[in-house]
């Protein structure tokens, strides 16, 4: 059985580079020989390779979590299987976990002293928080925000979705994947003015 592990939620916006910190933090338990995995819940089926790929180039394989994914069971029979038990779970896109496998997660904190760190978004682009997300502010033993800037100098704090022409879109499924084309990280203050130009402009269209 390891030390104490601590179950860790780094949570950003879009672009925030969590993922590139993911991959950093993955590179530095190689340099330092630490046994880690990472894993990541699969959201578009489409996905064929099982791979976590930042913008800037680097990858490492992962394991996908389906949404009837056993964390705990997964792990658990991994250790069983090859006797070694890891230092350290990395987990991207954790807003997309569900309530129970964040519980899944604390679980394998606190049974095998393995430390798991999310990475992921607070809230949708409704701003509203994700249930992975709201799980792991409820459960964490260590929080800690990634700021990123927005365009006027403020801290941005909603993934604002957009049309293809950059008016801001406020209905639709909670999900939907996209990058820069779909997603821009604003302040909240943005996010207001950019809601009430975005208003303005179909109201205009449609007189
Ligand atoms: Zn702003």
């Amino acid at each position: 059985m390891n030390g104490p592990g601590k179950l860790y939620f780094r949570y950003g916006t879009m672009g925030s580079a969590k993922t590139a910190l993911l991959l950093t933090q993955a590179y530095n338990f190689e340099e330092r020989g630490m046994q880690y995995m990472c894993f990541k819940p699969i959201i578009d089926d489409r996905e064929k390779d099982n791979v976590i790929r930042s913008r800037i180039g680097i990858e490492r394989k992962c394991e996908w979590i389906y949404p009837d994914t056993d964390i705990y069971e997964l792990v658990k029979g991994l250790y069983e299987e090859t006797l070694v038990l890891k230092d350290w779970i990395l987990i991207d896109e954790a807003q997309f976990l569900t309530e129970a496998q964040v519980d899944q997660l604390s679980r394998i904190v606190d049974d095998y002293g393995t430390n798991v760190v999310c990475y992921g978004l607070r809230t949708d682009f409704q701003s509203h928080v994700f249930e992975g997300s709201r799980r792991l502010f409820e459960l964490a033993d260590s929080i800690d925000e990634i700021k990123s800037t927005c365009s006027c100098g403020r801290k941005t704090i909603i993934n604002a979705r957009i049309d293809g022409q950059g008016n801001i879109v406020t209905d639709g499924a909670q999900v939907e994947i996209g990058g820069d084309d779909k997603y821009v990280a604003l302040c909240r203050r943005c996010w207001r003015n950019r809601r009430i130009e975005s208003a303005n402009r179909n109201t205009i269209k449609f007189e």
